[in-house]
């Protein structure tokens, strides 16, 4: 995401440096469902999805959240690393398009994981079919650029050339209009917001933890998962694991706090 060779240049000196519960005694709804979708994987039809994809448990169904998030406003949109819940959710975002790992999307179909991903267009290239994929299997799609510059200190016209000319390419390629905006590198100023608020978005959306090199990092605050954590997993760098792979490491660390997966998308 934000360090792809890419866009060296801008590198990585800028950011980061970038309960487990029980088995179910009984079924859980939509269960039977999931595991009719995936007829494939190491154990084959009839294995619970979480066990197929190495969890120790299955994920708990994130609660409803309490409060609708607010419709767009006027004025600057808000900056957000993580998000003010007492419910016990992080949020799972992606960055550019670049990894278009099919393991992955069967891994958001069967797990039901409500991930976000962040596109931008020079680099999903010829590949939104596969994020159409993820959508229709309840993956959000938000905006992060065109062509994935630093936006710091463009000049307004270039800034909105960016956040805008992507919005327009989401819009004709699914038939939606974005709220969330993730800048390149995490990268932003005044103008960045006021470009973003004109395009139509309603929040710039940061991270506080990213899944870098296998562990979790933190870019400030506590060096553990909290509620309402918005967590960063990269992709299409040079790893030797998949997307996949990285995100049940993080799904682990998840369980692990006592937390699950939630919609960005119903709190912001
Ligand atoms: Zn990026």
């Amino acid at each position: 995401m934000k360090w792809r060779a890419l866009t060296a240049g801008v590198l990585a000196a800028t950011l980061l440096t970038g309960c487990a519960q029980s088995v179910a005694p009984t079924e859980r709804p939509g269960e039977k469902a999931a595991q009719r979708a995936g007829s494939y994987g190491p154990e084959g039809v009839g294995e619970r999805p979480y066990r197929r994809w190495g969890l120790a448990a299955p994920l708990r169904p994130a609660p409803k959240p309490a409060v609708r998030p607010a419709a767009a406003r006027p004025g600057l949109p808000p900056v957000l690393d993580r998000v003010r819940t007492p419910d016990r959710v992080v949020f799972l975002t992606y960055d550019d398009g670049a990894e278009k790992d099919p393991r992955f999307v069967d891994l958001v179909r069967e797990l039901r994981l409500p991930v976000s991903m962040f596109l931008t267009d020079s680099v999903v290239g010829p590949g939104y079919g596969h994020f159409a994929r993820l959508r229709s299997v309840g993956a959000s799609i938000q905006n992060h650029t065109l062509d994935h510059p630093a936006l710091r200190g463009l000049p307004y016209a270039g800034q909105r050339a960016e956040i805008c000319g992507q919005q327009d390419k989401l819009r004709s390629r699914f038939g939606i209009r974005p709220r969330l905006f993730r800048p390149p590198y995490g990268t932003y100023d005044a103008t960045t917001l006021r470009a973003a608020a004109d395009c139509g978005l309603s929040a710039v959306v940061l991270w506080r933890a990213s899944a870098a090199n296998g562990e979790l990092a933190f870019t400030e605050g506590a060096s553990r998962l909290r509620p309402g954590d918005i967590v960063s997993v990269p992709s299409g760098e040079p790893t030797d694991d998949t997307l996949t792979e990285r995100t049940i490491r993080v799904l682990g660390e998840i369980q692990g706090r006592g937390l699950t997966v939630g919609r960005l998308e119903d709190y912001v």
